[in-house]
């Protein structure tokens, strides 16, 4: 396998500042890395702190215009952005497999045409932001809402889903009038790069959306601590969120968290079977897993249990690992060398408490060069065990029994994370009181992964708080005035008899 090697070299720097490339000014060099070969695709240099704060003045000295603008206005540009992005699905869909090793199949056929649709949800958002009624809640005065952008947004993004989780962080701030200087992962800027490279053509005036490249502790941890940032929205893992929170502390800034995810799969006895082990093995390997809310533990009723385990093991070791370039394969590298051992060092600890039923390696041979795993499937292991309680975001799943439907919830229930969740099952009770039951940001029956812009993502307890997409995660990103008109054209007014002993004339 060769991929292309120069697809960093066009970008003319990594950090994308006032309409502009431009060279990092960091400590250090970074490199982005094809996961599926080990070439190098790109080394750049990192953004330092001088570069935050020549972004975050950018984004600044935007505001005020893009604040200004119409909601038409606004609108019109995210639809010609839109276009843009369209325009250039075919390179956005490239380079977000180069650098992720994601298959060409789920770049080009979810990560871009999301990207694309969201951008469009938006640029219809943009005219809809809407106060409560007007009225008169007091009898001597009118009450409105103006629904205003809180400035400068700072964001910072992983390397799971890089265009869409810029997308996703992009769209709704500048949407709402504000500007925005966005993080992305180290390991994978070329696509957030791209999205600002779109933006300048379709006319987004120049500091409206900048990007700095570099790593968390010296460009991330900057930009949340900058006092003239007024929000930070963040997509990461839980244990940098809760350091981002501490961090925010000290400007008391607006925050908004996505973090990790656990995300149960709950199959009852009455579900369709073939359903169930086509929805676990999707579920869990897109992405090679590398899916906040990918289904990493199925809890299957006593019934169906030993035939979804023999099931869900036949369909992983059917799944085509390969070149992510070629339209024939399934399932891609992880993200980098380091990760895939990570992974595989959980898996090898299970093996000391649990059954390793399929996958539980690299492939050797010509894949042996990239950052490959295959396909996992555990079971017996127990509910307080690492593999069901960690995030592994790898393509490992476990799969538990459980005998009662109290016992099957419970169950799911039970990890620190709260992102996302699946009840199968053909009874619509049983269905409701999982919807009910399921403690999660969000829950599929009879179905897991699919989202849609005009839906909120985003988690409940250790997973985060804060939505993403949808009308919710606009509204985050602004902030609620509350206007009040005296209507009585009175000097001196009753309510000033709490101040004044003197009676009213
Ligand atoms: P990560 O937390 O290691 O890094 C995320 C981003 O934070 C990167 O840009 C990184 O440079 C930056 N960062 C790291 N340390 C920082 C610091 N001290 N200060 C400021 N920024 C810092 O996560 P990752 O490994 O890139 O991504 C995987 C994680 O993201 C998983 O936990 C996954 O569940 C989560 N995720 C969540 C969602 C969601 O919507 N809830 C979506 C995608 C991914």
């Amino acid at each position: 396998m060769h991929h292309v090697t120069d697809a960093g070299e066009r970008f003319g720097g990594a950090q994308y500042i006032a309409g502009g490339p431009r060279v990092g000014t960091g400590t250090g060099t970074y490199s982005v890395v094809d996961p599926a070969t080990g070439q190098t695709v790109w080394t750049y240099r990192t953004a330092g702190p001088a570069d935050v704060d020549a972004a975050v003045a950018a984004a600044k000295a935007a505001l005020p215009d893009w604040a200004d603008a119409t909601p038409g206005e606004r609108s019109d540009a995210l639809h010609r952005l839109a276009g843009a992005l369209a325009d250039r699905a075919d390179g956005l869909a490239r380079a977000e497999s180069l650098q992720c090793g994601k298959p060409i199949r789920l770049s080009s056929g979810f990560d871009v045409p999301g990207t694309v649709d969201n951008t469009a949800f938006f640029a219809g958002a943009a005219r809809h932001l809407e106060g409560r009624a007007a009225a008169e809640y007091s009898p001597d005065h009118t009450s409105y809402v103006r629904r205003e952008p809180l400035g400068v947004i700072g964001s910072i993004a992983p390397w799971n889903y890089p265009l869409q989780m810029a997308a996703w962080k992009i769209l709704p701030a500048i949407a709402a009038g504000n500007t925005i200087v966005l993080k992305p992962a180290e390991l994978t800027p070329l696509t957030a790069l791209m999205f600002a490279e779109a933006a300048t053509e379709a006319g987004l005036p120049a500091g409206v959306v900048n990007i700095v490249t570099g790593t968390g502790r010296e460009a991330g941890e900057h930009l949340v601590a900058h006092p003239d940032v007024a929000m930070t929205s963040f997509t990461g893992s839980t244990a940098v969120g809760r350091r981002i929170a501490e961090l925010a502390a000290g400007t008391v800034k607006r925050l908004h968290l996505e973090l990790g995810g656990k995300a149960p799969f709950v199959v009852f006895d009455d579900a369709d079977p073939e359903a169930a082990a086509h929805g676990a093995v999707a579920a869990a390997l897109i992405n090679s897993g590398q899916d906040c809310t990918a289904a990493t533990r199925a809890y299957v009723q006593r019934p169906l249990y030993d035939a979804f385990v023999a099931a869900v093991a036949d369909l992983m070791a059917a799944v085509v690992l390969g070149d992510p370039f070629d339209p024939a394969t399934d399932l891609g590298p992880l993200i980098s060398f380091a990760h895939r051992d990570r992974v595989a060092a959980l898996v090898s600890r299970a093996r000391g408490y649990a059954t390793v039923v399929t996958g539980g390696a690299a492939p050797g041979d010509k894949l042996a060069a990239g950052a490959y795993y295959r396909p996992t499937l555990i079971t017996g292991a127990p509910q307080h065990s690492e593999a069901v309680q960690q995030e592994i975001f790898g393509p490992v799943l476990a799969v538990l029994p459980f005998d009662s439907d109290d016992e099957g919830l419970a169950l799911a229930n039970d990890t620190p994370y709260g992102l996302a969740a699946s009840a199968w099952t053909r009874d619509v009770y049983r269905a409701g009181r999982a919807t009910r039951e399921l403690r999660a940001g969000c829950v599929w029956i009879n179905d897991h992964i699919p989202i849609v812009s005009e839906m909120p993502h985003g988690g409940a307890k250790a997973s985060g708080y804060g939505k993403d997409m949808s009308g919710y995660s606009f509204e985050e990103y602004t902030q609620v005035k509350h206007v009040m008109y005296d209507t009585t054209a009175v000097a001196r007014k009753d309510w000033h008899r709490t101040v004044f002993a003197d009676p009213r004339p």
